[in-house]
């Protein structure tokens, strides 16, 4: 297999797979995150097959105005058409937030 590095910490060594209907089950023994591969994920816009897991956040609304994250997702950044969102969220491995913010 190719390349797999966890989306959350970047770890490529201590990852575990267990087939399941939808691809693969990865944990991650680092940081406990656990993903579903997709066996062949693809950009949705450009329709590449060259892209990269990345951990965003799923933020709401809490009691008062203050917003959290609640849970992370795995989504799929495309290396041509997120170019640069990939770069910094290389460097800065924190979970992406969401395009649309709950609104206060
Ligand atoms: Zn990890
Ligand atoms: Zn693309």
């Amino acid at each position: 297999m190719v390349d797999i590095a966890c989306p959350a910490c970047g770890e490529q060594d201590e990852l575990l797979g267990e087939p399941v209907d939808d691809g693969i089950k990865i944990t991650c023994e680092t940081c406990e995150t656990t993903w579903t591969r997709d066996p062949s994920p693809t950009c949705k816009r450009c329709g590449s097959p060259d892209v990269e897991g990345a951990i965003k956040a799923v933020i709401e609304k809490s009691r008062g105005s203050q917003l959290s994250i609640v849970a992370t997702q795995v989504v799929h950044l495309c290396r041509s058409c997120d170019a640069e969102l990939l770069a910094s969220y290389r460097i800065s491995r924190s979970p992406l937030m969401p395009d649309q913010l709950p609104t206060l």
